[in-house]
């Protein structure tokens, strides 16, 4: 039996765009996109609450082969980075392979047919020769278990549910949460609330953003003479891999750049924030990079503001009117934002139930040993699965990288098996164990493990508090090695 699709791609984020993209380029056409919403766009479908925007610039932050001159900022808004994902689902022939409101339950890979076989809600299975997971890190919204949560009379809204018909003027509004989110919806929320009170469990760091319009002359200039772009994308990546591997990955050798950076963020609070115990109250004890720092002009001075509380009390029990901390003291509240993030460790690896094998389990196999995977991205007993969103595969701070270096290795493996004439590939052990004690290995330059992230509740720390979601090395050498990898660290065969 041959299976019906040379390959199922799950997630029509911009990692499955280019998953799709790539598997276009080396002859695969017949995929499908699997997506569990209604349209493509992955983060920058769900998330539309006030304020979004990407905190890296765009100029980096798309693909390197389809840069986009019209970014109108740059930190572009959130829903120009939803029309770039359309416009490039559109050129590259990738919506017409979507099949949108289609949940996957899980995968399974068919011994006997060589094949996977994957199930959508409802029961309906489609078979494929490769399977290509790119469901996302920051995907599965986290709703804390607030006790009483259930009682709340008013509006709960989580931010990647946002009700743009619900209207915040005159609410008495909460927000729980102080990540890169909150930093960006809290003063958004302030312009239209009566009364907002910030809950806040760990502070943390934020830097000055240098954002500016784009101005029409530059955007012209980007669209006639592309190099342009292509020179102001290669000065911001570079700026941004030294940032990721001198103040991070080597923290242990350049610690006064980390602590210059904590010094530049505690400028930033001085100048913006009046009030001595509210300054003490947001500023982190931990390092900085144990957390993903985050950029706003507006977020500190919003704590100014007469009718905007900083609540440092741990959340007690939610009522129908309000929320109670543990020292009794109640915040009556009509809107209840939950500005609370996302669940990576316990259900997001992978986010679908994947069986190899021999029946291997892959969240149990994570779970049981150590969550781990070849490159960031193929995982021994899994033959023909490229687990995009893997352990170890996020490699510097903008996802195009990631995604860039990934589609190399698809290339290169590809390519391999096109060479040979075979159709079946699956990571050798060896060649996984020597990645994960290579990529172990250098994490204990981080900051990770070097620095001190004991009170900074990262997602960045797994639920055994290995640092295992960053690759630990530059994208130079994460493209590299994309390139490079020994083809013997794969086993070829050939279905049938
Ligand atoms: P997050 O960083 O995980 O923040 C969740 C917040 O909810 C934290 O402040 C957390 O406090 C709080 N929280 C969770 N459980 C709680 C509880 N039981 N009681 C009280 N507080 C609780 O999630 P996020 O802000 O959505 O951001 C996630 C990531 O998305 C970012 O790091 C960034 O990579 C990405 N992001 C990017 C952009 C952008 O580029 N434009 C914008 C937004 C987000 P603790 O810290 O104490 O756990």
């Amino acid at each position: 039996m041959a299976p019906r699709y040379d390959a199922v791609v799950v997630g029509a984020g911009f990692g499955g765009m280019g998953a799709g993209i790539q598997l276009d380029r080396l002859g695969l056409h017949d995929y499908v996109i699997l997506e569990r919403e209604s349209d493509l766009g992955g983060t920058w479908h769900v998330n539309r609450y006030p304020g979004l925007a990407v905190d890296i610039a765009s100029v980096t932050y798309s693909y390197s082969f389809e840069p986009n001159p019209n970014w109108s900022r740059l930190f572009a808004p959130g829903a120009e980075l939803k029309k770039y994902a359309d416009h490039v689902a559109d050129k590259y022939g990738l919506r017409e392979r979507m099949r949108f409101g289609t949940s996957v339950d899980s995968a399974r890979w068919d011994a006997e047919h060589q094949c996977w076989v994957v199930t959508v809600a409802g029961g309906e299975t489609l078979t494929a020769r490769y399977l290509l997971t790119a469901t996302g890190f920051l995907s599965q919204p986290y709703t804390p278990p607030f006790p009483g949560i259930e009682t709340f009379a008013g509006k709960i809204i989580h931010t990647t549910a946002w009700d743009d018909t619900y209207d915040l003027t005159d609410r008495r509004v909460a927000i729980i949460g102080t990540g890169a989110t909150s930093v960006q919806l809290v003063p958004e929320v302030a312009d239209r609330a009566r009364e907002l009170t910030v809950f806040q469990r760990t502070p943390i760091w934020v830097v000055p953003k240098v954002d500016m319009p784009i101005p029409p002359a530059v955007q012209r200039l980007f669209a006639r003479v592309p190099i342009t772009q292509k020179a102001a994308r290669l000065a911001n990546t570079t700026a941004l891999e030294a940032l990721m591997v001198i103040g991070v990955l080597h923290y242990k050798q350049a610690k006064p750049l980390n602590k210059a950076a904590a010094l530049l963020a505690k400028a930033h609070l001085r100048a913006q924030v009046r009030d001595k115990r509210t300054r003490e109250q947001l500023t982190p004890d931990y390092d900085f990079g144990c957390k993903r720092p985050t950029f706003s002009n507006r977020y500190f001075a919003t704590f100014n503001e007469p009718h905007v509380r900083l609540e440092t009390g741990g959340i007690e029990r939610i009522e129908p009117d309000g929320i109670v901390t543990a020292t009794g003291a109640k915040t009556e509240i009509d809107t209840l934002v939950l500005a609370t993030g996302f669940n990576l460790w316990d259900v997001n690896f992978p986010a679908i139930e994947i069986i190899g094998r021999d029946g291997v389990n892959l969240g149990k196999f994570w779970r049981d040993n150590r969550f781990q995977a070849y490159e960031g991205i193929t995982v021994p007993k899994f033959p023909n699965f490229l687990s995009l969103n893997s352990p170890y595969s996020y490699s510097g701070l903008s996802y195009f990288t990631t995604i860039e270096a990934q589609m190399k290795h698809m290339a290169r493996l590809f390519g391999e098996l096109a060479r040979r004439g075979e159709t079946t590939f699956e990571v050798s052990a060896r060649a996984n164990t020597e990645f994960l004690d290579r990529v172990t290995g250098k994490l204990g330059s981080s900051v990770f493990y070097g620095g001190d992230c004991a009170t900074a509740r990262s997602y960045y720390f797994n639920q055994h508090g290995e640092a295992a979601l960053l690759r630990p090395t530059s994208t130079v050498n994460a493209h590299r090695e994309a390139v490079r990898f020994p083809l013997d660290d794969y086993l070829y065969g050939r279905a049938g």
